[in-house]
């Protein structure tokens, strides 16, 4: 049987006049939102004000698979990504998706933020221990581990795929938030944690994120330091992309009270001093730049929760 290709076209255009003509139903979900409800291809979508994506990315994965057995480098994806999305559960993330070598985690509802850096934080210091069995194992091994990305924004969600076919179908999570994370992932590299300027706005005032513990390798007893610097995400078009940098994992020894302190929802250090909090507040407002910016990250949001606001008022009537 021959592919009648014109009359696929020609429904595809016909399709796509009607789906623009009449736009769908947009649902606001932020104090409801259930992934295993949502809708099937029907012309409604459910919206979240405000998603963390965390994406993870194994660097040089395809150096890895060369000259190894199926069997070695099965282990190799195991290992990194299996362990990746332990770290995604471990810390509540509310819905994870694997894609080859790489993933993302979303974040929604309460502490988003926190769970989400716990996660990406907790991913990093994994890889340091990953990439160092591996390199023990196979000398000569490319240099790998995960790159990191962290965004958050608006999304919209509703599963698509095969309507008779449960197994077929997939959410699909349109906005930024995950397309953003990926973009910074893919300028990370597997020191460095790459955050999206509305994360920094969001978490940059928490001093168990923002500074370290104060142990110089391992020694307790040091000052506590900035652990982030500015960066520009170059892929990302808009003022997002004036983003931020973490150059550390966890503490051996601080890494545990740290990570259950940020989750309790505690954000202030009695041992960081003045000096290095005002490097702090100058890695978003040390230009002119970078103050317009976050304005403009600013106005967005507020744009955005009227948006939500006057869904959920249509919504209730
Ligand atoms: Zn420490």
């Amino acid at each position: 049987m021959g592919l009648e290709l014109y009359d696929l076209l020609s429904t595809l255009k016909q399709r796509t006049k009607t789906k623009l003509e009449k736009q769908p139903e947009v649902v606001e979900k932020d104090s409801s939102f259930d992934v295993g409800n949502l809708p099937v291809d029907a012309a409604r979508w459910h919206r979240l004000s405000d998603v963390v994506a965390v994406v993870f990315d194994l660097k040089s994965s395809t150096n890895l698979e060369r000259g190894r057995t199926p069997a070695s480098t099965a282990s190799i994806y195991d290992a990194a990504v299996g362990g990746a999305v332990k770290v995604l559960e471990q810390l509540g993330a509310d819905f994870v998706d694997i894609q080859g070598d790489g993933g993302f985690g979303l974040f929604w509802g309460d502490s988003r933020y926190e769970r989400a850096m716990g996660s990406a934080i907790t991913i990093r210091t994994f890889s340091d221990d990953f990439t160092e069995q591996l390199e023990a194992k196979w000398k000569g091994a490319p240099s790998t581990g995960f790159k990191l990305g962290v965004a958050s924004g608006p999304i919209l969600a509703k599963r698509v795929g095969l309507a008779r076919h449960l197994d077929l179908q997939e959410p699909v999570w349109a906005g930024r938030a995950v397309n953003y994370a990926a973009k910074a992932a893919q300028q990370a590299d597997p020191k460095h944690i790459f955050v999206t300027g509305s994360v920094w706005d969001a978490i940059g005032d928490n001093e168990f994120l923002a500074f370290s513990c104060g142990c110089d390798s391992g020694i307790p007893g040091g000052t506590p330091s900035l652990l982030w610097e500015s960066i520009e995400l170059n892929k990302i078009p808009d003022d997002e992309r004036f983003g931020q940098a973490l150059r550390s994992g966890w503490c051996l020894t601080h890494g545990e009270p740290f990570l259950n302190a940020i989750l309790d929802g505690q954000t202030f250090r009695e041992d960081v001093a003045v000096d290095e909090r005002s490097k702090r507040n100058l890695l978003a407002s040390g230009s002119t730049d970078l103050i317009a910016a976050r304005k403009t990250r600013e106005t967005e949001r507020q744009r955005v929760a009227s948006d939500s606001a006057a869904l959920l008022k249509a919504q209730s009537k």
